[in-house]
């Protein structure tokens, strides 16, 4: 199969989001884990391997604590790039929290199967909702005793006011939870301890396949007309679905809709469909109208490599090789290495150095990035965090922070 390169359009930027303990490290693991396969490794997924390869990740002290790290994921022959930033898990850092959410498009939502929607799930909840950050769910630790999608579910329309989206029906349940019934394309996502199989739906779930589809779809077409319209006329098609729940993940309303999905990090069950889903559903640089929307006041341009640059600094870190490493986002025009930009917030000129695209253990330099991309950058010398660059000749300022910076106290 070939594949399609898809440029700003087949990039997402995305974070996970989650309650302490819920598995948003194991998830975040697991997913570098089975992207970085294909191309380290280029074979297919393997839980022995899988577990191995985490271990000695751990071993040699290599973790996802990037503020950013860059994989790739194809869905129906499209290769895409998936800019993963590390969301800041303690609500005290409500600065660093809100400033990693105006950078991002998209979010996973991992919840722990057993406990459901916690206290904690609220507060990361409300502060993407602040930014209308578009959500995937991952409903986790199904391997669990006690763990129950549905009721999942039922709290995230509760508790949190969204319209849930149930995507996946589980199929067993605790040590026999083996797999999850994809219910846009009634077909069985299977895992053993060394293989990922797709299959067909059981016989013994079949029945209930079928119910909780039709609530699926009947969710769809309550909330989106131009599907309502193709229901009428017919069973939809999956791509008619596919699209329906993209439009509806991704629509900046009052009402949340969210596709949910269900696994077990853990266990190695679940990832790749999460993967799809981010894929499928949350939106490019070129869905949302980023730079008018969550960032700038007003509109810096249209999302294109041909218009002047605009980009922010969202964090900067020491890296022990590297020294001073600033991360990136681009939002309009191209950063590229040797350029001369201007700081519009110090009003100071800048040097942008080397240019690199960080992936879970590797730092590749790349010679610029696109509208949309995430990247770091060597050799700025001025610049802090939250701070703007952008062309010499179309000075803008990026981010207007209305939080409070937090009070430090020194003891
Ligand atoms: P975080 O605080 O959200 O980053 O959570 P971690 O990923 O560190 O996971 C918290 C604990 O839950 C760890 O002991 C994990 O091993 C465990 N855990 C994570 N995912 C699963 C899962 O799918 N099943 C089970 N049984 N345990 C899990």
């Amino acid at each position: 199969m070939t594949t399609t390169f898809l440029g700003a359009a087949g990039v997402r930027n995305i974070g996970i989001m989650a309650h302490i303990d819920a598995g948003k490290t194991t998830t975040a693991e697991r997913i570098l884990f089975y992207t970085g396969v294909s191309h380290r490794i280029g074979e297919v997924h393997h839980g022995a391997a899988a577990l191995d390869f985490l271990k000695q990740e751990r071993e040699r002290g290599i973790t996802i604590g990037s503020a950013a790290t860059t994989f790739h994921w194809s869905v129906d022959g499209a290769d895409h790039t998936v800019n993963l930033i590390d969301t800041p898990g303690h609500v005290d850092f409500m600065i660093e929290v809100e400033r990693c959410l105006r950078v991002l498009d998209g979010a996973v939502t991992v919840f722990d199967g057993v406990a459901g929607v916690e206290p904690q799930s609220e507060t990361v909840w409300r502060q993407a909702d602040r930014y209308r950050v578009p959500r995937v769910c991952f409903v986790n630790k199904l391997d669990r005793a006690g763990a129950d999608l549905a009721r999942c579910a039922d709290m995230i329309a509760g508790r949190l006011g969204a319209v849930p989206l149930v995507l996946h029906l589980p199929i067993g349940a605790e040590a026999g939870f083996t797999g999850v019934v994809d219910l846009v394309e009634l077909r069985a996502h299977v895992w053993t301890d060394v293989a990922y199989e797709v299959v067909p739906v059981p016989d013994a779930l079949a029945d209930e396949a079928h119910r909780w589809r039709a609530r699926l779809v009947d969710t769809i077409a309550e909330h989106d007309d131009r599907f309502l319209e193709q229901y009428l006329e017919g069973e939809p098609t999956h791509g008619q679905m596919h699209a329906a729940i993209r439009r509806l993940t991704i629509r900046k309303d009052d009402v949340t809709v969210t596709p949910v999905l269900c696994g077990s990090a853990f266990k190695n069950k679940g990832v790749q469909p999460l993967l799809d889903a981010i894929v499928r559903y949350l939106p490019s640089p070129l869905d949302v109208d980023g730079v008018a929307d969550g960032v700038a006041d007003g509109v810096v341009g249209e999302v294109s490599d041909e218009a002047p640059l605009s980009a922010l600094v969202f964090k900067i870190t020491s890296d022990r090789h590297l020294g001073r490493l600033a991360y990136v986002r681009v939002y309009t025009g191209r950063l590229e290495s040797g350029a001369t930009v201007l700081n519009s917030v110090k009003g100071r000129r800048e040097r942008i150095g080397k240019v690199y695209r960080v992936h879970a253990d590797e730092r590749r330099e790349i010679g610029a990035a696109g509208a949309g991309d995430i990247v770091a950058v060597m050799g700025l010398k001025h610049t802090t965090t939250g701070e703007t660059l952008c062309a010499e000749g179309h000075p803008v300022v990026l981010e207007s922070m209305d939080v409070p910076e937090p009070v430090i106290e020194v003891a």
